[in-house]
């Protein structure tokens, strides 16, 4: 393979350079991800004539380009949309801003990248076994994704009747006027169990603690909705069926230590979720609990030129709109390092 390194690193925004066997792909700044976090950045970088390149992936993690918020129904809490409005449509609109101003939008997942050396190396699962594509500068918005629970017959019943997304399947015909379960007692899991009542006979929140962890707005849309029930200090230990569809989940009480049966027909998870960082694991420093490592008040992570914005590097709040906020500081990050660089 030749390669002239410093041609490469000479090279700026989107760049073919060919040598005698190879064409290599190098880009100014690189954004992984498509949710808030990454489009945020690519508007910021691409208004600043900083033309971004960002890999939107193809259901990477099992979620469809344009993230969590495309999981969701309405999203009531993002400033400047007093009437509120869809996950899907907020990130359509979030990418129609990105390409507006020149941002490159590619439709490939990201499979390894090595942040060893500048300029920085990434492949897709198109190219995993090419040339690498460079950069000069990487900002890693991957997001997060919904956990599972490994529970006791979940193999045999997923899809038929347990899911991790009430939006997505909660409305299919066998959840239609039946008893339904939510596990969890966060945010999500009011969202879910709201969102069921308008297909499910009635919606049990099924909580492992003696309170929800919820903001005290959505428990009360929760504890309001006369078709939810909210058991707590209960665990689900088993689903049971027909062998083909859930029919019920075997329940303990964690405080009188008794286990019951609880009729359900779908069972739905809400139990928070998984950063994406399986392609960062020895590339950039991480939490014990597999976030991004950054710079507190910043997006700096422990490889200079590599940023993290977004739930990627946010255990905590994890919100579209402070996931925007970060994907605003990386661009700002990012830009200030190449200039310094030049
Ligand atoms: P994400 O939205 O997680 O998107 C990252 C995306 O990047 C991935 O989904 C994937 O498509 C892509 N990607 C990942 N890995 C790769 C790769 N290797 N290569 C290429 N692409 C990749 N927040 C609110 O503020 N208001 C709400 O009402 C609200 N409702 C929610 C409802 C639900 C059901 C859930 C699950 C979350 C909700 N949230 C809400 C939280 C909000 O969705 C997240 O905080 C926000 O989407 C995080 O944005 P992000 O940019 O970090 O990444
Ligand atoms: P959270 O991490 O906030 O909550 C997860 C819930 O699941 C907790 O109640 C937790 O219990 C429970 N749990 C975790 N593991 C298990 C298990 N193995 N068995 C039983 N229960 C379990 O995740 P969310 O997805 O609810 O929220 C993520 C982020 O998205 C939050 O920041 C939230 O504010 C935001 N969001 C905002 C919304 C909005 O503003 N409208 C809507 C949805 C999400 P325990 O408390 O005991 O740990």
């Amino acid at each position: 393979m030749i390669v002239n390194k410093n041609i490469n690193r000479g090279i700026k925004n989107l760049s073919f350079i060919h040598t005698k066997h190879i064409r290599m792909v190098h880009h100014r700044v690189t954004i992984i991800g498509s949710g808030p976090a990454a489009h945020t950045a690519a508007i910021y970088l691409a208004r600043a004539e900083i033309k971004p390149t960002l890999y939107e992936g193809m259901f990477a993690n099992g979620i469809a380009a344009g993230g969590q918020l495309t999981t969701t129904t309405e999203i009531e809490n993002f400033p400047g949309f007093p009437e509120g409005l869809t996950g899907s449509e907020l990130m359509e609109r979030m990418k129609q801003q990105s390409e507006r101003f020149g941002t490159e939008i590619i439709t490939e997942t990201v499979a390894k990248v090595d942040t060893s050396v500048r300029p920085f190396k990434l492949w897709t699962e198109f190219n995993e076994d090419a040339e690498p594509h460079t950069t000069d500068a990487l900002i890693l918005a991957t997001g997060a994704s919904a956990r599972r629970m490994d529970l006791l017959g979940e193999d045999k019943y997923w899809q038929q009747g347990i899911s991790a997304c009430a939006v997505c399947d909660g409305a299919v015909p066998i959840f239609r006027n039946k008893p339904l379960a939510v596990i969890g007692g966060g945010d999500s899991a009011c969202e879910e169990a709201c969102f069921l009542t308008k297909y499910g006979s009635k919606v049990y929140m099924l909580v492992r603690k003696d309170h929800l962890r919820a903001s005290t707005i959505m428990q009360r849309r929760a504890e309001k909705n006369e078709k939810i029930e909210i058991l707590y200090n209960t665990e689900a230990r088993e689903a049971k069926g027909d062998g083909k569809f859930l029919g019920a989940l075997r329940l303990f009480n964690n405080k009188t230590n008794q286990e019951s049966d609880l009729p359900v027909n779908g069972l739905f998870y809400a139990i928070g979720h998984t950063p994406a960082t399986s392609i960062l694991a020895g590339q950039v420093d991480l939490h014990e609990n597999g976030y991004v490592k950054t710079v507190p008040g910043s997006t700096i992570t422990s490889v200079p030129g590599v940023f993290a914005a977004g739930d990627v590097q946010d255990s905590r709040y994890r919100q579209a709109v402070t996931s925007a906020g970060s994907g605003c500081m990386a661009a700002l990050d990012a830009e200030k390092f190449l200039s310094e660089q030049e």
